[in-house]
């Protein structure tokens, strides 16, 4: 099988390059951009464009950055996750752990 699988710049989201291999993403230098960018899978972008076009009622869509819909987007288009598996969550959770106490 040759089937190719095409990636998109995530800077521009205009260059697409293709690759014969299937991966979330890949980083290259976008001779449009001329800048080492991410590039997302296709199927990626074509999710994270319909929740542009129409939000899912599930999630607070437009309180994520870009990034985190396209976390999203590529969770979906890329497991047998679904929408109500995610929650929007203030800021990140970071763990205090608690001093370790060297004994004596
Ligand atoms: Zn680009």
């Amino acid at each position: 099988m040759s089937r190719t699988r095409t990636y998109r710049c995530l800077n521009c989201l205009e260059h697409t390059v293709t690759r014969e291999f299937d991966t979330s993403h890949l980083s290259v230098t976008c001779p449009n951009c001329e800048s080492f960018e991410r590039f997302v899978n296709e199927a990626v972008y074509e999710q994270f464009r319909a929740f542009e076009g129409s939000p899912p009622a599930e999630l607070d869509w437009d309180r994520l950055d870009r990034t985190e819909k396209l976390v999203v987007a590529e969770r979906l288009a890329r497991s047998t996750k679904t929408i109500e598996d995610f929650t929007v969550v203030e800021g990140e959770a970071t763990a205090e752990e608690g001093e370790a106490t060297a004994g004596d």
